[in-house]
């Protein structure tokens, strides 16, 4: 070989692993000045929807933990509206619909990018299965996330069903920022129960979520 290939050679190998670099880096700072709010329903009294020993609150609360994670590795500003066991109620009286005055107050102030809301669903047929998001009509931000985010979702999974528009939410009216409530999936389905309550199926979701998110913003 050559003095002139070996240089050839060498340069080539010099700008695969600058490229590389460099995507590493504009990958890790894609939500850069971004600021998102996880909202982990339900907390301490109020178990949300139980099977058996295992309770939503505990798995919005991983989930929540575990997408705060990935959202924050690509740069952005993660808050959550609660990081332990406990709702946020600051009233004896109403508290559950206190609890979610709260929450809104929250995200609402944090002035941030998007919100998400992570639920678990329960209905009595246990045929049902699959993650949902539903959205309202309050930002009109909400349809175009719900939409987006489902699309991305379909990519990872075929688990996913189709966005729901459902103004009734009491919680959700009353807030301005733009946002979403993510069902991750059926307590009440056999299917669902298992893959929600296994960390690898967490990790993968939990990358799908955030990267759903990610390619959201770089559209936007
Ligand atoms: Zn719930």
């Amino acid at each position: 070989m050559n003095k002139f290939k070996i240089i050839i050679i060498i340069c080539t190998l010099i700008s695969i692993l600058s490229i590389s670099k460099v995507y590493a880096i504009v990958n890790s700072c894609s939500l850069l000045g971004k600021t998102i709010y996880i909202d982990p329903g339900h907390g301490g009294k109020d178990s949300g929807t139980t099977y058996k020993n295992i309770l939503e609150k505990d798995i919005n609360l991983i989930m929540s933990k575990k997408i705060e994670k990935y959202l924050t590795s690509k740069g952005a500003t993660v808050y959550l509206t609660r990081e332990t066991d406990k709702d946020l109620s600051t009233t004896t009286v109403n508290r559950k619909r206190n609890d979610l005055t709260n929450r809104a107050k929250l995200i609402n102030e944090s002035n941030c990018d998007m919100y998400i809301s992570i639920h678990l669903n329960y209905i009595s047929n246990s045929k049902w299965q699959g993650l949902q998001i539903f959205y309202n009509n309050k930002n009109k931000e909400n349809e175009i996330i719900a939409n987006k985010l489902t699309t991305y979702l379909k990519e990872y999974s075929n688990n996913i069903r189709e966005p729901k528009k459902e103004n009734i939410y009491y919680m959700y009216k009353q807030i301005t920022v733009p946002g979403i409530l993510i069902e991750l999936g059926f307590l009440s389905n056999p299917n669902d129960r298992y893959r929600l309550t296994r960390e690898e199926y967490q990790d993968k979701l939990a990358i799908s979520i955030s990267n759903a998110i990610e390619n959201y913003f770089i559209d936007n």
